[in-house]
């Protein structure tokens, strides 16, 4: 009798599967062998025990992925996470706003973890609340965490409940100390992950899935200490606002339809932002990321 599971660790010749009736092992059978390379962590797969002393099993079937990530190799992954840190290293917005947009164009949920609380002085706490409290009213799930004191840890476990989650952000921001946190049993390969893409130079390295503690709320995260974020895709320069949710409620409030909320007249954004409503830097970045998609878009029509 067929099981439903989902590959949560690739071996040599075997994956593992987390099934409803425990962790089996498996190997894809006959048919899909030819296609095994594209059997990766976080399938949702079909399988049959064929011994159940051992534990092992045949993997029947895959199901469809909703999203693939070929830096690791990850289906299925719903969110990310990123880490960041207000020092230590320095917080950086523009980053922090692609990533958003990033994640949005991909079709992943985002979520923003601010660490390394208990090194605020009182100044920088203040300067963070102002900055999460932007994201917040954006709507993006914001949450201040300590891996020394545990703060904001059940709330980050929270979120990642039934979702299959991923860390990304700077190498020194602290991902693999929330892992040990949340994963005290494992050993997580403590600033590993260097460069500024955060991409390692560990790349042979597969991901694991690891199920969340504390069932039945289920969900999983990556074991890798940061997945690599990579460029924007290639979207029509007009659609990046629908990326930004302050922007996106604007659209066709402004007196010109066409309006990029640069200094056209009669521009609702402006207003918004003169009035403190909506955050300068929020709009300088989108300008930003406006006028670079004009340009790749023409670079990529001249080729
Ligand atoms: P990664 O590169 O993002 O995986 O970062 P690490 O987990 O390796 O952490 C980088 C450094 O920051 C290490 O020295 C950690 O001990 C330290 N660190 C991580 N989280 C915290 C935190 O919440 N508070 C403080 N004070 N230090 C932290
Ligand atoms: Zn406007």
């Amino acid at each position: 009798m067929a099981i439903p599971g989902r590959i949560v660790q690739e071996e040599k010749n075997y994956f593992i599967i987390d099934t409803a009736r425990g962790t089996l092992r498996a190997a894809t059978r006959g048919l899909l062998k030819k296609d095994s390379k594209r059997v990766c962590v976080g399938d949702m797969v079909d399988c049959e025990v064929t011994n159940s002393d051992t534990r092992e099993g045949i993997i029947l079937t895959i199901h469809e992925r909703t999203s693939c990530l070929i830096r690791p190799p990850l289906a299925n992954l719903t969110q990310v996470i990123l880490v960041c840190t207000v020092k230590e290293p320095p917080l950086d917005l523009e980053a922090t706003d692609r990533f958003l947009v990033c994640t949005s164009a991909y079709g992943l949920t985002p979520a923003l973890v601010f660490n390394k609380s208990d090194r605020l002085t009182d100044a920088e706490q203040a300067s963070l609340g102002l900055i999460t409290a932007v994201y917040r009213r954006c709507g993006y799930t914001t949450i201040i965490t300590s891996a020394f004191n545990g703060s904001g840890l059940e709330e980050l476990m929270g979120i990642c409940a039934g979702r299959v989650s991923a860390f990304a952000g700077l190498s020194g921001v602290g991902k693999s100390a929330l892992l040990s946190k949340i994963f005290p049993d494992r050993a997580f390969r403590l600033g590993e992950v260097s460069g500024p893409t955060g991409r390692g130079t560990h790349t042979t390295t597969c991901v694991t899935l690891l199920p969340l503690p504390n069932p039945p709320n289920g969900g999983y995260i990556a074991d890798t200490p940061g997945i690599a974020f990579v460029d924007l895709p290639l979207v029509p320069e007009e659609d990046i606002a629908g990326y930004f949710p302050e922007l996106e409620q604007q659209i066709g409030k402004c007196k010109f339809n066409n309006c990029i909320h640069e200094n056209e007249p009669g521009c609702r954004v402006r207003e918004l932002v003169d009035a403190g409503e909506i955050a300068a830097w929020r709009v300088e970045h989108y300008l930003k990321m406006f006028k670079e998609m004009i340009v790749r878009r023409r670079r990529y029509n001249e080729k």
